[in-house]
């Protein structure tokens, strides 16, 4: 608990330590419609042949199977050239994230990313690797931000992995795909509970928000590696970047293998209302049930942000418990029609 409060502290300790220079990134090309990309032609459509004038049959020609086009993926080093951030994203242009002695954050993501980026396209899978600066509206298969933790204590340790605000089913399967590789691969413990508003309000994310961002049906997460102020977390991240690299690639190809590429709908984050708490105020749960345990009450009139809906319930983030996104019965809270900001973005 105490590291959730020193740890914002920390990142702005971290802020003015000496710049390490950019990390080259091997120059990912243009980027080009995934059909182009593919090599796929389109059909030349057959000539319109009058039949009484040609009686010649039209020879039959045997059917074409399309090659599918290959999945492609971004995966973004966190931080990497973050003072090349454009302007609407430049309060993030010192956000260096953490550091171990010498080793910037934005050093050891791209050693993850380049071995991700391998193990994806043996598989065939086309790869973006992505600075802090990402296109505007970049649309893929998945985009995964790849990031690790900084703590002002050693003891803090663990991995955790989180999608935007409002995740499409798309987002949530990606995310559970990672999740059930990245522990068993790596050997590292999950950090249970230690998911912020910082990995959900990832301003690559927010494309409300920022153009420099994914395209609202791309499926994303952002992907917190381990703690290099940690040992034993060190001992595999610095010593050991293949489990990792394999504990992350392993999670996008199930993603990928699992997915319907037809489900145009599981790509969509759900709209959802405005809302306030009603008169006789709500009471927020770890779960859509009245058995469930009870977080907190909420007061009267409170501004509530809705994060999904289920089951006559609305999942909820409410600001004094960033960490625990609750669920509140839909009877209990209002439609409101003011203006609602967006929580604000971060960097991680
Ligand atoms: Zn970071």
């Amino acid at each position: 608990m105490l590291r959730r409060i020193i740890f914002p502290l920390c990142l702005i300790f971290l802020v003015g330590c000496t710049q390490a220079p950019p990390v080259a990134l091997a120059p990912t090309g243009p980027i080009i419609p995934v059909a182009e990309a593919a090599g796929m032609v389109a059909p030349t459509p057959p000539p319109l042949t009058p039949t009484l004038l040609l009686p010649t049959p039209t020879p039959v020609e045997p059917t074409r199977i399309p090659t599918p086009a290959p999945p492609r993926v971004g995966l973004q080093v966190g931080h990497l050239n973050a003072d090349e951030l454009p302007d609407e994203l430049a309060r993030f242009r010192t956000s260096t994230g953490a550091r171990y002695n010498d080793v910037t954050e934005a050093e050891l993501n791209a050693d993850i990313a380049r071995r991700v980026q391998v193990l994806l396209e043996a598989e065939g899978v086309l790869v973006d690797l992505l600075p802090a600066t990402i296109p505007p509206s970049y649309a893929a298969d998945a985009f995964i931000t790849i990031h690790a933790d900084g703590s002002n204590g050693t003891a803090a340790r663990g991995w955790k992995v989180a999608t935007p605000w409002r995740a499409s089913r798309a987002s949530q399967q990606l995310l559970a795909a990672v999740a059930a590789s990245y522990g068993p691969a790596t050997g590292l413990p999950e950090d249970v509970g230690g998911i912020t508003v910082n990995m959900r309000g990832y301003y690559a994310f927010n494309n409300r928000r920022h153009t420099h961002a994914i395209a609202r049906t791309t499926p994303a997460i952002i992907i917190e590696t381990g703690f290099m102020t940690n040992a034993a977390d060190r001992a595999v991240l610095f010593g050991q970047p293949d489990r990792v690299a394999r504990g992350i690639a392993e999670g996008i190809l199930t993603y990928l293998a699992q997915r319907d590429p037809h489900d145009s709908a599981a790509l969509l984050p759900p709209e959802l209302p405005n809302l306030r708490v009603s008169a006789d105020g709500a009471v927020m749960r770890v779960a859509p049930n009245d058995e469930a345990r009870r977080i907190t009450n909420l007061e009267p009139g409170q501004r509530i942000f809705a994060l999904d809906q289920r089951d006559g319930w609305y999942q909820i983030f409410a600001r004094d418990y960033p960490s625990a996104p609750g669920w509140v019965r839909a009877d209990q809270v209002e439609v409101s029609t003011e203006p609602f900001p967006f929580p604000t973005t971060t960097n991680p």
